[in-house]
Parts: structure tokens; sequence; C-alpha cells
């Protein structure tokens, strides 16, 4: 089954982007995915296709028209569409390797992008839109939290990841963070790689991980642990 995602945005140029390059980029050449835009101006309304207007209520900046983004969701995904419908948006749950698991392992995903102050709440609604963060951080629009979800989506495909399919001992994936790494040369800068990782002693080089990631949550992310 190839994943299909949409992405409706006003800046389709941004698209594939940094997705067209690397894994992701040599999988969606193979058709492992597929990435299609959808212009949300096509959907605007007069001789300037507008898409936004002031708030309801007044205050500060544009809200994208429910009517305008209603009409480019219709097109690109019918109500029959199996996909989830994402908007990426900072008052959404918090985007989780577990979710993106979940994503990499159904048909695809329409994703909204917001752009100025958001969208207007009933298209949300009306259109049963899962609201999607990336962080605790505002962007200027949802064009670059779309890509991070679907490179971290992509990389989970079946044959995408390769012989680098380490999958299963990522940080997050076992609730915690991931051990250190190393490689050559042995010294560097009079710094050694910790001699247990010489030692060719798996099981002991599998404990030591597994402390300094148990270690570097405790310190870094408690509330991984807590988990
Ligand atoms: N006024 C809004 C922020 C709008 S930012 C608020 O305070 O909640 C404009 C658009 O950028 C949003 O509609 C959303 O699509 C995108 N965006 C901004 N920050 C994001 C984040 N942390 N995660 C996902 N999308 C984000």
């Amino acid at each position: 089954m190839t994943f299909r995602a949409t992405v409706l945005t006003l800046y389709p140029e941004m698209f594939p982007g940094a997705l067209g390059l690397s894994l992701a980029g040599r999988a969606l050449e193979r058709g492992d995915w597929t990435l299609d835009t959808v212009q949300i101006r096509d959907f605007g309304l007069g001789r300037h296709r507008a898409v936004d207007d002031t708030p309801a209520g007044g205050g500060a900046g544009m809200v994208l028209r429910a009517d305008v983004l209603g009409a480019a969701i219709d097109h690109a995904a019918p109500a029959d569409d199996p996909r989830p419908r994402l908007l990426m948006s900072p008052r959404g749950r918090p985007l989780t390797q577990a979710k993106v698991r979940a994503l990499a392992s159904g048909p695809g995903a329409v994703i909204v992008c917001g752009r100025f102050e958001g969208v207007d709440q009933r298209v949300i609604e009306g259109r049963g839109l899962e609201e999607v963060s990336i962080g605790d951080y505002i962007l200027s629009g949802g064009e670059p939290a779309a890509l991070v979800l679907l490179d971290a989506v992509v990389r989970l495909l079946p044959g995408v990841m390769g012989n680098e399919a380490s999958g299963g001992e990522e940080s997050f994936e076992n609730g915690l963070l991931e051990h250190p790494h190393y490689t050559r040369p042995p010294e560097w800068e009079g710094r050694a790689i910790p001699e247990v990782l010489m030692s060719g002693n798996h099981a002991r080089i599998a404990a030591w991980r597994r402390e300094q990631a148990e270690r570097l949550t405790g310190e870094r992310r408690p509330d991984l642990i807590r988990k």
C-alpha cells in the first residue's frame, strides 16, 4: 500500500522541499509514497481570490475562511476518503513517535497548513480536522510543521530506511532517549571511546547503553520517565 500525502497550502512551492532529497526523496521517486499539493487560493473568492478575512470580535491579523478552506478540503479529500485529516496547529496534541507510527501504518494523510492567525473554528469541526502540534513555539505557517511530520512518517514506511532500519532502538521508541554514539578514530583530541564499547562484550555493551539512556532521560526528560 502506498502512503498518500495531500497537503493544502498557500505555498505549494515549499513542497516537496527537503522531502525531495535523501531518504524521503528517493522513496518518493520510487513511489513508496506520493505527495500532492492543493493551492488553497484556487478556491479563493472574487477577483483577488481572497482566502482570509478579519477576525470576528476584532483583534489583530487575519483568519483563513471556513468556506474557502472547506471547498479546498472537499476537493482534496471527498467524504469517503479514508485518510485522516490533520491541521497543523500549535493548539494541537503534540506529535509523538507513537502518533507517527500510527500514521505510517495507515493509508496516508490530508494535511492542512494554516497561515495568519489560524483557521475559522467551524471548518475544524465541520470537516473533522485533527489538530497536531510539532512543539510549543509558533511558526509563521503550517508548512514547515507538515514537512516535519511527513519526514518522520516517511522514514518508517516499508523499504525506506533499508539497512539503517534501526527502528526500535531509536530515541522515544522505548520511552527513553538514545544512548551516545561513537565511531572511529578511537581517540580524538585526547578523548577516548568508552572502554566498554571496545570490549566486544555484547551483554556489557547493552547494559552500558541502557544505563546511559536512563541517565540521559532522567537528566533531560524526566517527563518521559514518569510516563
Ligand atoms: N494564532 C495562532 C498561531 C498561528 S501561527 C495561535 O496563537 O495559536 C500560523 C499557522 O502556523 C497555524 O495556523 C499553524 O498551521 C502553523 N503553526 C504554527 N505553530 C505551529 C506548531 N507549533 N505546530 C504546528 N503548526 C504550527
